[in-house]
């Protein structure tokens, strides 16, 4: 016989039956109650559904595998021994939650049932056992409303739709004169069971199921049926969670926290997760239960407040942090319950964080020794790196600011950095802005799972309500964007369309008015602030604060040398001037990998004569064109020798069609005209004369040169004798000069021709030589797959995958923008090509260009210089490939040598890790079928 395959996995007691490794089985939330309960910490027996059931369910048209109820039962029976109670019975009933809890942690995504087990008999059972009817009732209530919104369905689905319990509930207290739930009597409470019943009635037809297991059952079938909720569903995207995961469903024994003044419930993290400060940070409410803390409806007290009201619960609790972080080596978020004086514990998980804590806290846990460099690496995501690099507020302006009375209120520093946008009070207000181009603060009462997408349109979110773990913080956070909650003094009126704040009665903000918010400190002030550079930037770029008064620097120098010991690719950057150069240098580039001199011809005077050039009718007007422009790109070309001292730079020969130097306007053809002497109608004759109309695929790149030598030879002399002069005072040169958008070894070879000589004559002219190198561009397929060819001249390659993508995919980058988006929102493509290289195509080209160009050279100089080079996910595909080096702007250098060094210590990992056979056949075929019914839904 088959063995039975499990589906149900109990925890309790002494032991759990998972264990954490078994996230993708259990869920995150399964497997890390089973690991707690493994090591020891008090928490409530119950067991976990896996996530194979979700996906079974899915795939069988919502019907469970036919082993699972009787595992269901008999891992209830075990809870029932463990926990000395029986679900559904008369007199001593035991109570669960239904929760879920996917791989991936999706906060506030899901829905959970609490005190499930309840109804009119069983709730006198258990007011008999704990002699307090309120208590029972409350419980009862919050059951009957949970059940009705999570699986009955009566949640409002639009914003501004009333949930039809609260106004239930809302008119209770209004007739009562009462303003807080706690005032409510267990008779109060015990009319609304009855009213609640009675409005599900009404709206759905049936009855409230008065059986336990129903109600467990329906439970479950609403936990797996969230998982293609529209707010699940879209988090999932934007975090990029595959549906094919699943959830877990978790039931487990209730703990009351709503028992009295003696209990309570609360969420903590075990650093501060805005700060990464190694300090215990969380906040509690007494007499609540579950979500209370993060509603926002009642403003939670921090959890150094529970050491003076309840000081042993906090030792405890202090103590469970500490056995906690050893064990999992990491910072975690926690839930916790008291139930008259006794501590349970009711999740763990890895603790979201801003990048700006996730890098304190690796490095400070490497220097705690709780983990190794290597580790340390493996957990700051390189774009992290950019909140260490993010904006503050310039310091004199918000002085001013707050001087002029415009500081509005404090809130909580939810999420670091500073921002300053205009006021949008929805979150579809703040995409519609955003999408105009300004800068937006979102600012609600609260956010709700539904507000994300406007979130992340924003800059920064500030809201009145709810504390530092409220979904406003958590989601901003890992986010990156700004944030200030739970700012009380606020009062936003949606209706009005502006806020106002209590005490201040002259300040009044209307939506589209510019506020500030410091997500560091908590401030919020009337206005617009400029922002100015972080700390490293200040230590780094401008020099204006030691690096020992920076603590944030330090993190960030730590973090960059340990990224230097373990990374094998070279960092170049991406610049065109001296002063962009020198940023680079101090970021810690190694080199040039792109100097664009078409750049360089857009600088004062200088387009005139680049005009001049273009419209030329001879040779040599063309050449007294050039004439004028030698001395100004052999100044610059010495300016970037200059700055970069010694190390290698790439300068690329002209490649843009000419088309983008001409004038468009009258003015400008006008002056143009009289510069040169001749009419303006023979002018704009010659400027139609170039029209292209394909010009990316038209006269640029190495074709400019082939047909105008000139071109070619001016610039090389200017590079050359550049080289040559720094030479000469001592300076260490290495030229590399590059071809553009070559696809023949004979293009190359005819500009490699002119470079050559014109080398020569000006070695001869000064009595001096330098070292040089004569490579190309790699950017059109066929460069590619010629490489062996090319390479026999091109002594370096630099993949340009901003047009090597544009000509593999036949995308004009220039015109994609209408198309790509829906592309990636389809999942037709994976990620935006131009942002992430596309491995499988262009990546190929890549890796094929690479290799035939070694099987000729084997000691050909390879890197990137598209945009790509700054991108983390494609620098690990360059470092695979064995390329010498990736270039990117400057301010992504940082961000590169992360991604970098990752990608040994991902190779350092996969080595010892064992081969994991994964059911990628599976998974590709439900992609498809899910794909096609997108596709068939468009068509409708
Ligand atoms: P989420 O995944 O959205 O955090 P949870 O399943 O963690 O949802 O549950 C929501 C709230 O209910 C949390 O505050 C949790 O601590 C509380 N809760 C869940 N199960 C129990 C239980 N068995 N006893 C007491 N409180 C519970
Ligand atoms: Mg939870
Ligand atoms: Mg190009």
């Amino acid at each position: 016989m088959p063995k039975r395959k499990k589906y149900v996995y109990f925890f309790g007691g002494k032991k759990a039956e998972g264990k954490a490794e078994k996230k993708a089985l259990l869920g995150g939330k399964g497997a890390n109650l089973a690991e707690m309960v493994n090591i020891g910490l008090p928490v409530p027996a119950g067991f976990t559904i896996t996530t194979e059931v979700c996906t079974y369910y899915y795939e069988n048209k919502k019907k469970y595998p036919k082993e699972l109820k009787d595992q269901v039962v008999a891992a209830l029976k075990k809870v029932e021994i463990e926990m000395g109670a029986e679900f559904g019975d008369p007199k001593n009933p035991l109570l669960v939650s239904v929760r879920s809890g996917a791989r991936a942690s999706m906060p506030g995504m899901m829905d959970t049932v609490l005190n499930l087990g309840l109804n009119d008999v069983t709730v006198q059972g258990l007011i008999e056992k704990t002699n307090n009817p309120r208590f029972v009732y409350d419980s009862y209530r919050r059951f009957v409303q949970m059940y009705g919104d999570v699986v009955l369905g009566l949640k409002p689905v639009h914003k501004h739709d009333e949930d039809p319990f609260e106004v239930i509930l809302e008119k209770k207290k209004h007739d009562n004169g009462f303003k807080l739930d706690t005032e409510l009597t267990a008779d109060h409470l015990k009319e609304l069971v009855h009213e609640f019943k009675t409005a599900i009635k009404e709206k759905t037809g049936h009855d409230f199921p008065e059986n336990p297991m129903d109600q467990l059952w329906g439970s479950v079938g609403a936990v797996f049926g969230s998982w293609m909720n529209e707010r699940a569903i879209v988090y999932r995207k934007l975090n990029n969670i595959p549906a094919w995961w699943g959830t877990a469903v978790n039931v487990q024994s209730m703990v009351f926290g709503n028992m009295g003044e003696d209990s309570g419930t609360g969420v903590a993290f075990t650093r501060d997760a805005a700060t990464g400060e190694n300090v215990f940070y969380g906040e509690y409410l007494f007499n609540a239960q579950g979500e209370d803390v993060v509603a926002g409806t009642r403003t939670p007290l921090p959890i150094a407040k529970l050491n003076e009201e309840a000081p042993v619960i906090y030792k405890q609790l202090d103590g469970i942090r500490k056995i906690l972080e050893k064990h999992y080596k990491e910072m975690l978020d926690i839930e916790f319950t008291i139930q008259q004086g006794k501590l349970w514990m009711l999740q763990c998980r890895v603790g979201k964080r801003t990048g700006f804590a996730a890098i304190k806290m690796a490095v400070d846990m490497v220097k705690e020794k709780l983990i190794d460099k290597e580790e340390a690496l493996r957990r700051i995501e390189p774009n992290q790196l950019n909140q260490l690099l993010r904006p503050i507020f310039d310091l004199d302006q918000k002085r001013k600011a707050i001087e002029e009375g415009r500081l509005m209120a404090k809130g909580l520093n939810a999420g670091p950095g500073a921002a300053s946008g205009k006021v949008a009070l929805s979150a579809q207000d703040a995409e519609l802005m955003a999408a105009n181009g300004d800068p937006v603060i979102l600012v609600r009462i609260e956010t709700s799972p539904e507000d994300i997408k406007g979130m992340d349109a924003s800059e920064g979110i500030l809201t009145a309500r709810g504390g530092m773990t409220s979904h406003a913080a958590l989601v901003a956070r890992q986010m990156g964007k700004v944030c200030v909650a739970g700012c009380g003094a606020l009062r936003i009126n949606y209706r009005e369309r502006k806020i106002t704040v209590e005490g201040k009665e002259n300040i009044v903000i209307n939506e589209g008015d510019y506020i500030s918010i410091d997500g560091s400190t908590g401030e919020v002030i009337q206005g617009k602030i400029e922002t100015k550079p972080s700390e490293v930037i200040q230590v780094v770029l401008t020099k204006t604060l030691e690096p020992k008064q920076s603590d944030t620097y330090q993190t960030y120098e730590s973090l960059m040398k340990w990224a230097d010991s373990y990374r094998k690719l070279g960092i170049r950057t991406n610049a065109d001037q001296p002063d962009q150069a020198l940023n680079a240098i101090a970021f810690g580039a190694e080199g040039i990998g792109l100097c664009r001199t078409e750049h360089m011809f857009f600088g004062g005077d200088r387009i005139m004569s680049v005009r001049k050039m273009i419209v030329s009718e001879t040779k040599e007007d063309r050449k007294a064109a050039l004439d004028e422009l030698l001395p100004l790109q052999r100044e610059d070309f010495y300016g970037i020798f200059k700055a970069m001292n010694g190390y290698p730079v790439t300068i690329r020969t002209l490649d843009p069609p000419l088309h983008e130097f001409l004038p468009s306007t009258e003015k400008d053809i006008r002056e143009l005209a009289e510069e040169l002497n001749i009419p303006e109608t023979k002018l704009v004759e010659k400027i139609h004369s170039l029209h292209e109309f394909n010009p990316m695929l038209g006269f640029r790149g190495c074709r400019l040169g082939i047909l105008y030598p000139e071109i070619t030879e001016m610039q090389a002399r200017a590079i050359v004798e550049a080289a040559v002069n720094a030479a000469l005072e001592g300076i260490k040169v290495k030229p590399e000069i590059m071809i553009p958008l070559v696809g023949d070894l004979n293009e190359f070879r005819m500009q490699e021709k002119i470079v050559r000589r014109v080398a020569a004559e000006v070695f001869k002219e000064k009595g001096k030589k330098v070292n040089y190198l004569v490579g190309t561009m790699i950017e059109l397929p066929r460069a590619c797959v010629t490489a062996d060819k090319i390479a026999e001249g091109a002594e370096f390659f630099s993949f340009g995958t901003n047009d090597l993508t544009q000509t593999t995919f036949g995308f004009s980058r220039d015109d994609a923008g209408k198309f790509l988006p829906l592309y990636v929102q389809d999942e037709i493509l994976p990620t935006d090509p131009f942002e992430t290289l596309d491995k499988n195509g262009v990546g190929e080209l890549v890796k094929m260009g690479t290799e035939k160009g070694r099987s000729t050279r084997h000691d050909l100089k390879v890197g990137i210089c598209g945009e790509h080079g700054g991108d983390p996910s494609s620098v690990e595909f360059c470092h695979k490939v064995g390329m010498n080096y990736v270039s990117c702007s400057p301010f992504r250098v940082p961000i590169a040598k992360l991604a970098a060094a990752r990608a040994v210590v991902n190779e350092l990992t996969n080595k010892h890790k064992p081969t994991v056979r994964t059911k990628k056949k599976s998974i590709t075929k439900k992609k498809v079928a899910v794909r096609k019914k997108a596709v068939a839904k468009k068509k409708k």
